[in-house]
């Protein structure tokens, strides 16, 4: 089968995460055909993590009865910050000990096969644009919320990657000038208030200024409080829970009506793990959002969750090879 035989080619898609690396084979139209998933075990240094991603790949392959020829290409959705260019990991906070290191020229060796790289949270907006809740749509911007936030912005179908590959870092717009110090070394970002780990760390440090709550005893200690135990006691009417999210909700609705007044977007899509509250956030956010975005951008936009779930790493890594080989056809075509 050739590679260029558009009806049976397949994707590799690569997710490397802090904590977990998973692989698929994909189809062109998003469908995966074999996945594994496997701990990251990231102290144990790129070497064995990037050999380990190899064994896995191989196995995917295997387990989806292809050979490598019909591999298109593969992608790698991974932390930045990534030397897009180059193909190089540059010292993610996530992934310690990945000072420079050359993952694509790496991959490619490995396997024969072109390798396509892209940070995680613009993969993730890549996979839901052309597979999830932002199918269609020609401008659509993408947030992850989990222990941080990230973001991809996809603008005229395309994805927008800035001057070198860096745009898109929503979770780190001020919305504070004198706020709250953040992982970024600014002050008073949304991530610094919104990430599921600044909620759980706002409501320690209310519990620990002495404020009465369920979340202590839900938690077992107040170190032990994540933004699981504020949902929990959210649920349960405690009242500093309620204010802490009520916050989180205004802040995160006031980040979100930033981007609507900067990007004029169609959708905005929200993934990551704090979706799962649902209508508790989805409810409030949208509100706040469009009460403060201004009227004509706020007529525009839709606030949705995202649709891809646990396979939006799979997926939107092998979506990164589709956006780079279509963006190359229309360089090609427009000379
Ligand atoms: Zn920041």
């Amino acid at each position: 089968m050739r590679s260029g035989d558009k009806g049976s080619d397949y994707l590799l898609g690569i997710d490397i995460g802090g904590t977990k690396l998973a692989v698929g084979v994909v189809t062109r139209d998003g469908r995966v055909v074999a996945q594994e998933r496997i701990p990251t075990q990231a102290n144990q240094g790129p070497d064995m993590v990037i050999a380990r991603v190899q064994e896995l790949c191989r196995t995917v392959v295997r387990k989806a009865g292809i050979t490598w020829e019909q591999v298109l290409a593969c992608g790698v959705g991974c932390g930045g910050p990534l030397d897009i260019k180059r193909g190089r990991v540059m010292n993610p906070p996530n992934l310690p000990g990945w000072l420079d290191v050359p993952l694509v020229q790496t991959l490619e060796e490995a396997f024969g096969r072109p390798v396509y790289l892209d940070n995680d949270a613009n993969a993730a907006a890549l996979g839901e644009h052309r597979f999830g809740a932002g199918r269609g749509v020609r401008n659509m911007v993408y947030l992850t919320i989990s222990t941080g936030i990230g973001g991809g912005l996809i603008f005229g179908g395309r994805l927008y990657s800035g001057e070198n590959g860096n745009a898109g870092e929503i979770g780190h717009m001020s919305l504070n000038v004198n706020g709250r110090p953040c992982n970024c070394g600014g002050r008073g970002c949304l991530e610094a208030y919104a990430s599921g780990t600044s909620i759980a760390a706002r409501a320690r440090e209310a519990v620990e200024a002495g404020e009465s709550s369920l979340l202590t005893d839900l938690a077992g200690s107040p170190d032990a409080i994540s933004g699981e135990t504020v949902k929990e006691a959210l649920l349960r009417g405690d009242a500093l829970a309620r204010r802490i999210w009520d916050e989180t909700m205004e802040i995160l609705g006031a980040g979100l009506a930033n981007v609507i007044n900067i990007f004029n977007p169609q959708r905005i899509v929200l993934g990551g793990g704090i979706t799962n509250y649902g209508d508790l956030l989805f409810v409030p956010v949208r509100r706040i959002a469009l009460a403060r975005a201004m009227r004509p951008l706020a007529s525009a936009v839709e606030i949705v969750p995202a649709e891809l779930g646990n396979d939006v790493g799979i997926l939107g890594a092998a979506a990164v090879v589709l956006e780079r080989l279509e963006a190359r056809t229309e360089v090609e075509t427009h000379v």
